[in-house]
C-alpha cells in the first residue's frame, strides 16, 4: 500500500500487525481482527521505540474494552462469596461462577463434584435478590447435594428466599402461558403439565448436576 509500511509484533501470543502511514500525523488507533490478531495504525512519524510502546499501550486498552464487553462473571464471583459469608459461614467456596447462555430450562446449577456453579443468563436484568437467591440455592448444594431439609435449612436462610421463588414461578407460569399473539409454544423437556414447572424442586442424581431451581 502507498504510504505505508508494516511490520509485525507476537506480544504474549497475541501477534500484532503495525502499519504506518504517512497520513497519519498523530493519532494511533487500533483494532482486533476476527482472528484475534491486532492491528495497530501509528503515524509513519514514530520512532522504532515509541512504536513498541504504542503497541503495549494499544494491546493493554483493547484487553480492558473485551473485559468490559463481558461483564459480569467477577461480579457473581464477588456476590457469592458475600452470599456464603453472610449465610453459610464461608464455607461454600466454589471453584467457579458464571454467566452461561445455554440454560434454557432452569435458573442455576451447580457440580459439587468440581464446585462450578453456573447461572442462566436469563437472570440478567432480574432483581439483586433473585439472583442473590438462586446464587445462595447453587452455593448450599455445595455442602449439601440434595434438596433435604438439611439443604432447606441453607438455601432458605436469604431473608427474601420465598419472595425469589414466587418471582421465578411467576416468571416461569407467563413463558409457559404466552401472550396469544406471540405464537410461542412452551418448551420444555414435558411440556405444559400443570402446576410443576423450572422451578419446581426434585431430587437431582447423585453426581448430576443440579437440574432445577
Ligand atoms: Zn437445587
Amino acid at each position: 500500500m502507498k504510504g505505508m509500511d508494516t511490520v509485525g509484533y507476537d506480544v504474549d501470543g497475541v501477534s500484532v500487525e503495525v502499519r504506518r502511514s504517512a497520513k497519519r500525523r498523530r493519532t494511533v488507533s487500533a483494532y482486533r481482527q476476527e482472528d484475534g490478531s491486532v492491528v495497530v495504525l501509528v503515524p509513519a512519524r514514530l520512532s522504532r521505540a515509541e512504536e513498541r510502546e504504542w503497541v503495549t499501550t494499544m494491546i493493554a486498552r483493547l484487553e480492558k474494552q473485551d473485559r468490559r464487553r463481558r461483564p459480569g462473571d467477577e461480579e457473581l464471583a464477588e456476590r457469592a462469596r458475600l452470599l456464603s459469608r453472610e449465610h453459610l459461614g464461608g464455607r461454600a467456596r466454589p471453584t467457579s461462577v458464571r454467566w452461561v447462555d445455554n440454560q434454557q430450562q432452569r435458573w442455576g446449577s451447580c457440580t459439587p463434584a468440581d464446585g462450578t456453579i453456573r447461572l442462566s443468563s436469563r437472570l440478567q436484568g432480574m432483581p439483586a435478590y433473585v439472583v442473590d437467591c438462586v446464587l445462595l440455592h447453587e452455593l448450599a448444594h455445595l455442602l449439601v447435594a440434595d434438596h433435604s431439609a438439611a439443604f432447606w435449612e441453607l438455601a432458605d436462610r436469604h431473608p427474601k428466599a420465598e419472595k425469589a421463588k414466587g418471582y421465578l414461578e411467576g416468571y416461569a407460569h407467563a413463558q409457559r402461558w404466552p401472550a396469544p399473539e406471540t405464537g410461542e409454544e412452551p418448551s420444555g423437556p414435558s411440556g405444559p403439565s400443570g402446576p410443576s414447572g423450572p422451578s419446581e424442586l426434585t431430587e437431582p442424581d447423585p453426581g448430576e448436576p443440579d437440574q432445577l431451581f
